[in-house]
């Protein structure tokens, strides 16, 4: 991929997508940790009006409880997620973090924490890019 559409220059604000995937990524981050709260409540069983509390504790700090308590792949997700809102502040949200092509509108629509185009994607799969 050879395109330079000038992606690094992602200074334009484009509020009504950006923010349409805002809200896609923080529910997805709240369907997490809404499975967090379910699993806590399992565990024991007056959890009164947690809810918020939980939100805000997680939004604030991944403690350690929290994050044991989620399996790998949400934890994983998690970071993606909160990687995609910092990316969506930073205004380089959509952006492809090895190659800088814009990522695939598809793409976005299907996995908004996408980090990769799809290329890339592959050679992170392979390890041939490594997450840093
Ligand atoms: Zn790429």
């Amino acid at each position: 991929m050879a395109r330079t559409s000038g992606a690094k220059k992602a200074r334009k604000k484009k509020p009504d997508s950006t923010e349409k995937f805002r809200q896609k990524l923080v529910a997805h981050q709240e369907e997490i940790l809404n499975l967090y709260e379910r699993d806590l409540k399992v565990g024991q069983e007056a959890s009164d009006d947690g809810t918020e509390d939980i939100v805000d504790r997680a939004n604030n700090s991944y403690n350690r409880e929290f994050m044991f308590a989620l399996s790998d792949s949400e934890r994983l997700l998690l970071l993606e997620i909160e990687g995609a809102l910092e990316r969506l502040d930073g205004g380089n949200y959509g952006t492809c973090l090895n190659c800088s092509d814009e990522i695939p509108k598809a793409r976005i629509r299907a996995v908004p924490w996408a980090r990769y185009c799809i290329d890339c994607q592959e050679q992170a799969e392979q390890g041939v890019i490594l997450d840093s």
